[in-house]
């Protein structure tokens, strides 16, 4: 349920509303305008349906949210929500670029990696400390080790950094070295670690499951937010169809389906969307086209070297050119880089 206050509901009217909801063992959740205040009531359907919220002094509106989704619904915030990842803003005027390798591998790559992403454009490092593989015996990423290099290379770049959680236990450590958590697309319906990340300070960024509809995308971050984390953003990486030319097929109809869908910034990774080195670019500048707000594109050094992706990374200098055409793109569709 959403409500919305009368433009002159006073600061009194509101907190007696947010009392009474919370009196009645509900949830209120409070969104503040220029001229109203949207609350959006969080519990059971059924409970919040028999209470007369629309008798409430300095309620002007109660309307039922016929979606499953409801904090991340556009009817609870009208405006874009901007995420902060360090002192980078997603989801505003500027097209938001993250790269770096798939797996930290070693202190000289990764610092050469990031200075070269760095100094191409990209106002985010990514690298993988904690690997999601598919076969046990591949290598599973540095752990502990590769956040502190990846606090290393925040240091020398200035890059605020992002890497994947994979498991609940990992949270405390990963927040003392990284500045934005990355749920990865084999745990996007990992609900325990969704909640957990929903009680961390650091902003989020959810990536679709590969089997996963949009639907199910917005209602994991309905997860997130439901526990008080609202700095989340939404990552289309890619689905499973029956090509298989291509690793995955990026489903480039989830941007405008999202930003009409959620408030949430839209974050789209070419890289493992079409998986292939030589067709990244097309599809980062599709998705800038489409209405990304950021997206996550990753560079390797020494491609042939690399222990995981190497296939579809970009070489620096590759990387450095599609920045240039990124940010012609981002221009002709009224955006900056
Ligand atoms: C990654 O970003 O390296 C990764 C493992 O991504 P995904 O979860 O989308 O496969
Ligand atoms: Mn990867």
């Amino acid at each position: 349920m959403i409500i919305v206050t009368k433009p002159g509901a006073t600061e009194e009217q509101i907190q007696h509303i947010v009392d009474r909801i919370k009196e009645w063992g509900l949830r209120p959740e409070v969104s503040r305008g220029a001229v109203r205040v949207v609350i959006g009531v969080v519990g059971p359907e059924d409970v919040i349906r028999e209470k007369p919220l629309a008798a409430i002094p300095g309620v002007e509106s109660v309307t039922p949210v016929l979606k499953p989704y409801k904090l991340v619904a556009h009817e609870f915030r009208q405006t874009a929500s901007l995420v902060k990842v360090g002192n980078v803003t997603v989801g505003g005027p500027q097209v938001v670029i993250m790269s770096g390798p798939c797996s930290v591998e070693s202190r000289e790559q990764l610092i050469s990696i990031a200075n070269d992403v760095k100094k191409a454009g990209a106002r985010i490092l990514r690298g993988g400390a904690f690997k999601p593989r598919t076969s046990p015996y591949s290598f599973q990423g540095l752990g502990i080790d590769g956040l502190k290099l990846l606090a290393e290379a925040r240091e020398v770049t200035g890059l605020p950094v992002i890497t994947e959680i994979m498991d609940t236990k990992d949270l405390e450590v990963i927040e003392q070295y990284a500045d934005c958590l990355q749920v990865g697309a084999r745990n996007m319906q990992n609900f325990s670690l969704l909640k957990e990340v929903g009680r961390s300070k650091l902003p989020v960024m959810l990536k679709r499951g590969m089997c996963a509809t949009v639907k199910d995308l917005l209602m994991s971050a309905e997860y997130i937010l439901s526990e008080g984390n609202f700095n989340v953003m939404l990552c289309e990486r890619g689905i499973r169809t029956f090509e298989t030319y291509t690793r995955n097929t990026l489903d480039l109809n989830a941007v405008p389906v999202l930003k009409r869908e959620t408030h949430l910034p839209v974050v789209v990774d070419p890289t493992h969307g079409i998986g292939l080195r030589e067709h990244v670019p097309a599809m980062a500048l599709a998705a800038v086209a489409a209405g990304a707000d950021a997206l996550m594109v990753e560079v390797h050094n020494s491609p042939e070297m690399a222990k995981s992706d190497g296939e579809q990374a970009l070489l620096p200098n590759e990387f450095e050119d599609l920045v240039r055409r990124v940010r012609a793109v981002a221009e002709a569709v009224g955006r900056a880089l």
